[in-house]
C-alpha cells in the first residue's frame, strides 16, 4: 500500500451503507457507529412546473407522507422489491444519505464507500448504484451482497471452511443464504417478507372485519401482536380502520391468534424457501448447518416466535442474531475496517 493510500485510509471518512428495502443505515469508519438510520422512502411531486418531478423530501420527512399525499405528491419506496424499481430516485435518495453523513463529517478526503445492495440485482442496477456513489463523492466504490453483509454482522465465520445459514427478513425480500469459504454457496431470495406479512393483515381485517386499514396500522399490528407461533397467552389490540359497508372509523378487538391465522401464507412461504435451500446445500456444509444452525437477521428477525417456527419446520437450531435490524450496515463497516476482507467479499 503506497502512502497515499495508507494516508487517505487514515483521513477519509469512510462509509458503509445498508441500502434496504424498508431502511437505509449508515456506518462511518471514524465514528465507528452507526451515523444515519432512515427509512428508504423519497417523496416525489409530479409534473411541478412543467417539469417532469421533483424530490420533495427523503427519509424520515419522506416516510411521514406515505398515504397522506395529496393527488401530485407521491411517496416511493425505490427499492420495494427488491429490485431498483426507480433508477433515478434511488439515485436521488442515495446521494442525500451519502451527503448527509459525509456532510456531518468535514473530511478533505473523498471517502471510500462500501454499499450493500439486494442480492442478485442486474449488472446495470448495479453500475447505476456505483454511479450515484461516485458522483455523490465517492473516492471508492465497493458493493457487497445482503447476505454476505449480515453473515458478517451477525458474526458467523464467513471465511473458514465451515457452513453457516443466515435468513435476513427485510421490508421487500427475504434471503436465505449459505455462506462459506468468503464465498455465497447458494442463495434464494424471495419478495415475500415485512411488507407481505402487513398487506397479509390488511388483507384479513377486510375479510374478516369489513374493515379497511392502511400499512402503518398493519405494521403497528404486526410489531404489537405479531407472531409466528402461538403465544402461551393470547394477546389483543384495539384497531382504527373504515368500516367497508358504513363508510364511517369503526374500532374493532383483534387478538394475537387472529393475527397467526392472517400470517399463516407469507410465513409459510418463507419456511418453504428455508428447506429448499437445505435441500440444495451440499452435504458437507449442510451437515455443519445441522450442528451449528440458523440465524436470523433483519427487522422480520423480531417477528415474535420466528425462531420457533423455522425451529419446528426444520428440526434445526435457530438463533437470533443480537441485533438484526443494523446486522447487515455493521458487516459492511466491518467489511470496509478491513480491506482483504472487503476485497474478498465485494462483489463487481
Ligand atoms: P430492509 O433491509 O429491507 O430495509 P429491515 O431489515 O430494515 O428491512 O426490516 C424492516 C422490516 O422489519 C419491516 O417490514 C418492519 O415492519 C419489520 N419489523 C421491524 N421491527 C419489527 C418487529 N418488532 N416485529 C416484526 N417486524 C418488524
Ligand atoms: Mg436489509
Amino acid at each position: 500500500m503506497g502512502f497515499f493510500d495508507r494516508f487517505s485510509d487514515y483521513f477519509s471518512n469512510d462509509i458503509a451503507i445498508d441500502l434496504g428495502t424498508a431502511n437505509t443505515l449508515v456506518y462511518s469508519k471514524s465514528s465507528r457507529d452507526i451515523i444515519l438510520d432512515e427509512p428508504s422512502v423519497v417523496a416525489v411531486q409530479k409534473n411541478y412546473r412543467g417539469m417532469q418531478s421533483r424530490v420533495l423530501a427523503v427519509g424520515k420527512e419522506a416516510k411521514d407522507m406515505l398515504g397522506r399525499t395529496p393527488g401530485t405528491i407521491v411517496a416511493i419506496r425505490p427499492i420495494k422489491d427488491g429490485v431498483i424499481a426507480d433508477f433515478e430516485v434511488t439515485q436521488s435518495m442515495l446521494k442525500y444519505f451519502i451527503s448527509k453523513s459525509t456532510g456531518q463529517q468535514k473530511s478533505f478526503i473523498r471517502p471510500r464507500i462500501n454499499i450493500c445492495v439486494p442480492y442478485g440485482i442486474t449488472q446495470v442496477e448495479k453500475k447505476a448504484v456505483k454511479e450515484s456513489a461516485m458522483s455523490a463523492g465517492a473516492r471508492e466504490v465497493y458493493l457487497i451482497e445482503e447476505p454476505m453483509a449480515a453473515a458478517i454482522g451477525a458474526g458467523l465465520p464467513i471465511a473458514e471452511p465451515i457452513g453457516s445459514m443466515v435468513v435476513d427478513m427485510g421490508g421487500g425480500t427475504t434471503g436465505v443464504a449459505v455462506i462459506s469459504l468468503g464465498g455465497i454457496v447458494f442463495c434464494k431470495s424471495i419478495k415475500v417478507a415485512g411488507d407481505k406479512l402487513d398487506e397479509a393483515i390488511i388483507n384479513y381485517v377486510r375479510r374478516q372485519f369489513n374493515l379497511l386499514i392502511g400499512e402503518r396500522t398493519a405494521e403497528q399490528i404486526k410489531i404489537a401482536i405479531g407472531n409466528a407461533y402461538p403465544f402461551e397467552k393470547s394477546r389483543s389490540m384495539t384497531i382504527k380502520g373504515r368500516d367497508l359497508v358504513a363508510g364511517a372509523p369503526k374500532t374493532i378487538e383483534i387478538t394475537s391468534e387472529q393475527i397467526n391465522e392472517a400470517l399463516k401464507d407469507p410465513l409459510t412461504e418463507i419456511v418453504d424457501a428455508v428447506r429448499t435451500t437445505l435441500e440444495k446445500t451440499p452435504p458437507e456444509l449442510a451437515s455443519d448447518i445441522v450442528d451449528n444452525g440458523i440465524v436470523l437477521t433483519g427487522g422480520g428477525a423480531h417477528l415474535h416466535n420466528l425462531d420457533v417456527l423455522i425451529r419446528e419446520r426444520t428440526g434445526l437450531p435457530v438463533t437470533i442474531a443480537e441485533n438484526p435490524l443494523t446486522c447487515v450496515v455493521m458487516g459492511s463497516g466491518k467489511a470496509l475496517e478491513d480491506l482483504d476482507l472487503l476485497k474478498q467479499v465485494s462483489t463487481d
